[in-house]
């Protein structure tokens, strides 16, 4: 799922969020942003978080969400993280190889594999 229909699936209108800059925003910048003045994009609580997503069509736009519509949100993204202990093992050995460095993965019965 991406940016476009997570948004989407929302009831988010990417036009109705606020520009964010063209650069990544520091930490501060984003903290700074959830001071209680921005409301949730999704239900217009007070926003408690924050991200720039970049939507096609609408460039950069700063995401503000309450922490409700952060968690609904948040199953939506794509992750970014192995799901399976083979996909965990492969982005062992990609970093390791990336790394130079040797790797030996030992599983819980004692077994190297
Ligand atoms: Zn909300």
């Amino acid at each position: 799922m991406n940016t476009a229909d997570v948004l989407r699936t929302l009831a988010i209108d990417p036009a109705a969020l606020d520009q964010a800059p063209p650069w990544a925003p520091y930490r501060g910048t984003s903290l700074a942003r959830i001071d209680g003045s921005h409301p949730c994009a999704r239900c217009g609580l007070p926003a408690r978080t924050t991200r720039v997503v970049d939507v096609p069509g609408h460039g950069r736009r700063w995401l503000d969400s309450c922490r409700d519509c952060f968690l609904a949100a948040s199953r939506l993204w794509p992750s970014r993280m192995p799901s399976t202990v083979e996909g965990i093992v492969a982005d062992l050995r990609a970093a390791a190889a990336e790394a130079g460095a040797g790797l030996t993965i030992v599983t819980d019965d004692g077994m190297a594999g």
